[in-house]
């Protein structure tokens, strides 16, 4: 802490600054030091958001705890919806594959078989 000129305390660079009774704490309604969420900044007294001391890192208020958790989950069931969706284009992918392998040899059998016909027409002709 320093005094400035004008006799005002500034506070030391925390994460967080206490704000001396902006408004009344977002939970009991009461007036004192607050700890602001970092999301929608709504103040709280320390012992109403559930902490002992200043946290040194972000700190959510519980309506924005819920928001992110709930934002958390959607975002886990779309990515599983999305991992589903992948194996079953993979599925479709593989049987259309398979497919077309299989026609592929069904072709080549066609061809093969017409070859040798031909030969034995060819033969019968030269026995002529
Ligand atoms: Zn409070
Ligand atoms: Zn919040």
């Amino acid at each position: 802490m320093s005094n400035c000129a004008a006799g005002l305390v500034h506070a030391e660079p925390y994460a967080f600054v206490f704000v001396q009774d902006p408004d009344n704490c977002f939970k009991c309604k009461n007036p004192g030091d607050f700890i602001n969420c970092s999301s929608c900044e709504k103040p709280y007294h320390l012992f109403c958001a559930d902490l002992e001391r200043m946290p040194d890192r972000i700190w959510e208020c519980f309506e924005c705890q819920t928001i992110s958790r709930e934002r958390l989950i959607r975002n886990l069931k779309e990515k599983q919806r999305q991992k589903a969706r992948e194996r079953e284009l993979k599925k479709e992918k593989d049987r259309l594959e398979r497919e077309c392998a299989k026609k592929q040899r069904e072709e080549e059998q066609k061809i093969r078989r017409e070859q040798k016909e031909q030969r034995k027409n060819i033969m019968k002709l030269q026995k002529l």
